[in-house]
């Protein structure tokens, strides 16, 4: 085996490791609580945005994410209970301010419009794709910390956005976006 050359950094002490996984832990548990703010939002902002879709297609796919949104909060329920901690929501920033961007298209467009459904949609993937990198990270630094169990809850929701960010996709591709471009 080759030596370590003097320029190396330390190799931590034991005491050290388990301070640094305290602060990664707590960080972790951060995080969750954010998305816990983040799935809570979603459940009060969801019905809005289905109330203003047009296309059937969109609101069933809206519709159908708001239970499994519910679910997702319900999952978090079980992550704290793992950690056991009380579950607790952290404001989440980013998902204000998604939310604030989708009441704004919807300000800024005609209702019954196709144009108005692609605005939903581009909104709409704008929060998957948030709660995708959110839950990919956190199921990675889950596994890190060896937390088995709540990895694989992250890793439930994180296929559900998945599919979720795949539809809307699906519905945007195959006729929201033709009907707004033929739309006067
Ligand atoms: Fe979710
Ligand atoms: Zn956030
Ligand atoms: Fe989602």
């Amino acid at each position: 085996m080759k030596k370590q050359d003097s320029g190396s950094k330390p190799i931590l002490s034991a005491k050290d490791t388990v301070v640094a996984s305290d602060a990664l832990k707590e960080l972790f548990k951060d995080g969750i609580r954010d998305l816990y703010w983040a799935e809570n939002h979603l459940v009060k902002n969801l019905p809005k945005m289905i109330a203003s879709a047009t296309a059937p297609a969109l609101k069933n796919a809206i519709e159908s994410h708001l239970t499994e949104t519910k679910g997702h909060v319900a999952r978090l329920e079980k992550v704290f209970e793992l950690l056991g901690e009380k579950p607790v929501a952290k404001k989440c920033d980013a998902m204000e301010g998604l939310g604030k961007e989708g009441e704004s298209i919807i300000q800024e467009t005609e209702a019954g419009t196709a144009t108005r459904d692609v605005g939903i949609i581009l909104a709409s993937q704008k929060v998957e794709h948030y709660e995708i990198a959110s839950y990919s990270g956190l199921f990675q630094l889950a596994n890190t910390l060896g937390l088995t169990e709540v990895a694989d809850l992250l890793e439930q929701t994180l296929a559900d956005e998945k599919l979720a960010d795949t539809k809307l996709s699906d519905i945007a591709e195959n006729e929201i976006n033709y009907q707004a471009a033929d739309e006067a």
